[in-house]
């Protein structure tokens, strides 16, 4: 699993955010959907409302993600905090920054 999730707020003209878009609903697609709908993680709907693979791409390439969704809890992925604790790390380096969990998980 890719845990470099910086393209998920680099412009959203960027083919990199674009592309990511695309590897976001395969991702959550693969893992499961209602009724052909997922979670909406945009900025508006954050993750409140369910909705087709066309309208969560939309709203996504429109609006961008909602603010620190690196860690995509709510479309089956699992923890990172969960997978850093079965590592041996040392838990005092560790801060409540995500970005800065996120480069720890880049390093190993
Ligand atoms: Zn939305």
């Amino acid at each position: 699993m890719e845990m470099n999730r910086s393209w998920m707020y680099c412009s959203r003209s960027n083919m990199v955010f674009k592309e990511g878009v695309k590897n976001f609903l395969n991702f959550a697609f693969s893992y499961g959907s209602s009724s052909g709908m997922i979670l909406c993680p945009c900025r508006d709907c954050g993750n409140g409302i369910y909705r087709t693979r066309d309208d969560v791409e939309a709203h996504l390439l429109w609006r961008g993600f909602k603010p620190r969704y690196y860690n995509w809890t709510a479309h089956g992925e699992t923890s990172f905090r969960n997978d850093i604790g079965s590592h041996s790390l040392n838990v005092d380096d560790v801060n409540d920054d995500m970005e800065g969990l996120l480069n720890i998980h880049i390093k190993q």
